[in-house]
């Protein structure tokens, strides 16, 4: 054989090998965006958010593909940007999720609002001034927050098969943790819903019916995958703009029983015992802008009147008293001066059986 003919068949072999090698290696990538991640290894990247009417972003992203194929869990982070503890917590996950492990796939979604975690904004984007978490499922020709939203809406949502939504009180909410679990009507749905619900591990469960549920667009993450036949739920961890390990840890450990649960990690889910059950949730909001002074702390029991606090003028002038509508437990108060007409002062709920 001539020395071209060599050369050729080696060429041949090697290309064989080659394609051989990303076949068992798995030869479909897991994509998200163009962050890709083969079955067994684990990549992060950048999802872009194009300029559009306003400047663009991008989000800090994740992609952990397991070398067993096994569902897809999305897991959602910083959609409120000064909610820390759950962004930490994704960086822990993210070191010690073992991909050979792990079965099926998991999508970290770091910061989901980049601008307000950079700005340090509370609820809304400094860029357009709107809630991302109102802004679902989000719109390319919008502003940067529905552009954001639409990202995540399907390049992530519309790829997952059970999402997790992971906040903490805002910058502004001294809250006691709790999980908001939905409750859709469909009693098989709702069942694997409960399941993640109670697997996250914290003992004040809200179930929430809604008013989400009612027709037009669906503003929230957790909702945009429920109408999408998605398991979802959204998780509170923290408080008041703090990042103490204590809250991350709480995240972190919800989510590890969550992976649990669904069995794509080895181990036995630790049972969450003595959960308090939740009904009736109500967002108390300010009368006026303003300065509120709490009388209450989160996690109190309070009955129907009971003093939730004080709103002041600029001066100092007593405006209004704001009280319990109901007998209930103090999901979380504000615990910064700062009101504005029409925004939260407290959310509270009713304990079932009470
Ligand atoms: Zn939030």
């Amino acid at each position: 054989m001539g020395k071209h003919v060599m050369q050729n068949l080696r060429a041949i072999f090697y290309f064989l090998l080659l394609v051989t090698a990303a076949f068992s290696a798995g030869a479909e990538p897991f994509s998200v965006g163009d962050v890709e991640a083969f079955e067994g290894t684990q990549v992060s990247g950048f999802l872009e958010v194009p300029a559009g009417t306003d400047a663009g972003s991008k989000i800090p992203i994740t992609v952990i593909h397991g070398a067993t194929p096994g569902p897809v869990l999305a897991l959602l982070a910083g959609v409120h940007g000064y909610e820390y503890p759950p962004i930490t917590a994704l960086q822990s996950i993210r070191s010690e999720i073992d991909p050979t492990l792990l079965r099926g796939t998991v999508i970290l979604v770091h910061v989901a609002n980049l601008p307000s975690f950079l700005g340090r904004t509370i609820y809304y984007s400094p860029v357009d001034g709107k809630n991302l978490n109102r802004m679902f499922p989000g719109d390319p020709e919008g502003t940067l927050s529905q552009r954001i939203a639409h990202q995540i809406t399907t390049k992530v949502i519309d790829q997952a098969d059970y999402l997790i939504d992971l906040h903490s009180g805002d910058g502004n909410e001294a809250l006691r943790p709790y999980v908001y679990m939905p409750v859709t009507g469909d009693t098989v749905f709702d069942q694997k819903i409960k399941g993640m619900a109670v697997a996250f591990g914290l003992d004040h469960i809200v179930i929430d019916t809604g008013p989400q549920y009612a027709s037009g667009p669906s503003l929230f993450s957790d909702q945009t995958a429920l109408v999408r036949g998605i398991p979802a739920i959204t998780t509170e961890t923290g408080q008041s703009g703090s990042n103490d390990p204590h809250w991350s840890e709480l995240a972190k450990s919800g989510i590890w029983n969550v992976l649990r649960h669904l069995r794509m990690v080895p181990g036995v889910e630790v049972p969450n015992l003595g959960i308090t059950w939740l009904t009736d949730y109500q967002v108390v909001k300010s009368p006026a802008s303003g300065i509120f002074k709490p009388a209450t702390k989160d996690g109190y029991t309070v009955t129907k009147g009971a003093l939730l606090g004080v709103l002041v003028d600029f001066f100092g002038n007593e405006i209004t008293k704001i009280r319990a509508p109901f007998s209930g437990v103090i999901n979380y108060v504000i615990s910064t001066p700062p009101v504005t007409k029409g925004e939260p002062v407290a959310m509270m709920s009713k304990i079932q059986g009470h």
